[in-house]
């Protein structure tokens, strides 16, 4: 004998995709230095991040941070002297191709 489970047809629910997602759904976030910072590297910003991942070189005109490294902690921004650091979200229009440079500086 061989029962089968079958017949439980009941009523199917429709549940539509997350409407209401959005909040929860960023992904790691990281910070941006932007233009102010060309040719000045203060780098009061190395001093306060706690992960080390900010970097340059003597060849370089500007701080970098590293995208994978960052944790977002927010204490570069507060003590740039010029401005120059954002979080990614929040970089200005006029500074957008920052965000990609600082991707790109440590694809090479
Ligand atoms: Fe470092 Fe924090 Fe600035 Fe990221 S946000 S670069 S971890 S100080």
């Amino acid at each position: 004998m061989i029962a089968l489970a079958s017949d439980t047809e009941g009523p199917r629910k429709w549940a539509p995709e997350d409407t209401d997602s959005e909040s929860e759904d960023h992904e790691k976030l990281t910070y941006v230095i932007t233009e102010p910072c060309i040719d000045l590297k203060d780098a009061s910003c190395l001093d306060v991040c706690p992960v080390d991942c900010i970097y340059t070189t003597d060849a370089d005109n500007q701080y970098f941070i590293h995208p994978d490294e960052c944790i977002d902690c927010g204490a570069c921004e507060s003590v740039c002297p010029v401005s120059a650091i954002f979080p990614e979200d929040a970089v200005p229009d006029k500074w957008k191709q920052y965000t990609e440079m600082n991707k790109v500086y440590f694809n090479k």
